[in-house]
């Protein structure tokens, strides 16, 4: 988007405020489903946790997307945004057995990751197709090495506990139809995700009612100069071509599933915010805007670098900024940056705002979340609006002294 349109966004709608380019959603959704055209039964879940709005989830079903899910309530936007239980995948971690119990009874694609849950469901839902998620201990080790560590992670049921399955699901008689990991930031190129793929196929191999393959997400896009983007291209070639062997050597006809949140939404993102202030310290100049980790906070939280530009002055000169928010808290967005000459009153620029963003937001120091606006055909459609005063305090029950 122009600096120009998102600034007449910022007019019209007032600041902070979540800007997203439906054009962008469209073509990495395209992107993804182009490379892997070779392979017959392809399918997109979008993992909604990245950005949970009601008009990205039906933006994302038109492009015909399914929905990865991690709550009840997730699973309740996604069918209130249209999606049909048998479009949606629930990936819970740590959640109840009744949570798991309420979302298989909507007839939504169950995913498993702890073996006492699959034996407790297996033996009282035995006629239920259940997905499982496997922790293939995968992470990428520094210069590119590719190590089996990460024993620890409290996601998936270990690839050494394959023999505890399936004994479960012979004592149970319990059907497992797919078989799924996702393995997050640890994946940062091609070579290792292949790698934990063979461990996903070699597990496939054991369970003979398989209908998909899940291979979860972790795939990269650059947030600053010089970050790793997945080249889904590439991956999308090699990975298919081992699907369609995997297929023959299967003798069965299987779905090949991703849910990809960030790679799907975060370029689509702009987070503008004003600048209240700019103050000159002995070491640094400080560009003080009307947000903080109450709307970002990823980094704060995980030391994100989104790349920021001044909208207002983007010709300016180039001076070293460290930008910071209104949070009665260190909220630090970036240290010593360039960013074009910044006045007071100029609206900066958040790239990748798409993903983990408004949907990480909190009403901290009584602030409201702001408003988002869905930018489609060179228009901008409002659609959630600033929160207000009555938002703050409408479920409170106020006693009087
Ligand atoms: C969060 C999550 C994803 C999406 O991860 P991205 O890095 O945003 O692509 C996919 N699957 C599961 C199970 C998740 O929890």
């Amino acid at each position: 988007m122009q600096p120009k349109e998102l600034l007449a966004l910022a007019e019209e709608y007032g600041n902070p405020l979540f800007v997203y380019d439906a054009s962008i959603i469209e073509q990495q959704y395209n992107r993804l489903t182009a490379a892997f055209s070779k392979v017959e039964k392809l399918r997109i879940n979008y993992a909604m946790k990245a950005l949970s709005n009601l008009s990205i989830l039906k933006l994302l079903k038109k492009c015909g997307s399914g929905l990865d899910t991690v709550s009840y309530q997730e699973v309740q936007l996604g069918l209130h945004a249209g999606f049909t239980p048998d479009k949606i995948i629930f990936t819970p971690n740590g959640v109840s057995f009744e949570e798991i119990e309420e979302v298989a009874q909507l007839g939504v694609q169950i995913n498993i990751d702890n073996l006492s849950v699959l034996e407790h469901f297996g033996a009282k839902y035995p006629a239920v197709p259940v997905c499982i998620r496997i922790n293939p201990h995968v992470m990428a080790g520094g210069n590119q090495n590719i190590s089996v560590g990460h024993i620890d992670s409290k996601f998936g049921i270990s690839i050494y506990q394959i023999p505890h399955i399936l004994r479960i699901v012979e004592n149970t008689g319990m059907h497992i139809n797919g078989i799924h990991m996702h393995t997050g930031s640890d994946i940062l190129d091609i070579e290792v995700f292949l790698y934990a793929a063979e461990i996903l196929f070699d597990a496939a191999k054991q369970f003979k009612q398989l209908d998909f393959l899940d291979f979860g997400s972790g795939f990269k896009v650059p947030y600053k100069k010089g970050d790793i983007e997945t080249n889904i291209e590439e991956l999308g070639k090699k990975l298919s071509k081992r699907f369609l062997a995997f297929e023959k050597d299967y003798g069965r006809s299987l779905t090949l599933a991703f849910e990809p949140g960030k790679f799907l939404v975060s370029e689509a993102g702009f987070f503008l915010a004003k600048v209240n202030v700019v103050k000159q310290t002995t070491s640094t100049v400080f560009a003080g805007i009307d947000s903080g980790f109450n709307h970002l906070i990823r980094p704060m939280f995980y030391g994100s670098q989104h790349t920021i530009e001044n909208i207002s002055n983007p010709k300016g000169k180039e001076r070293f900024y460290t930008v910071v928010g209104y949070i009665c808290e260190t909220d630090t967005f970036a240290n010593n940056r360039r960013i074009a000459e910044i006045n007071e009153g100029d609206i900066l620029c958040f790239k990748n705002a798409g993903a983990y963003c408004f949907s990480m937001a909190s009403n901290y120091n009584s602030r409201y979340k702001p408003a988002e606006v869905l930018w489609k055909d060179g228009k901008g459609h409002l659609i959630s609006k600033r929160e207000t005063f009555e938002d703050l305090i409408k479920n409170q029950i106020v006693l009087e002294f």
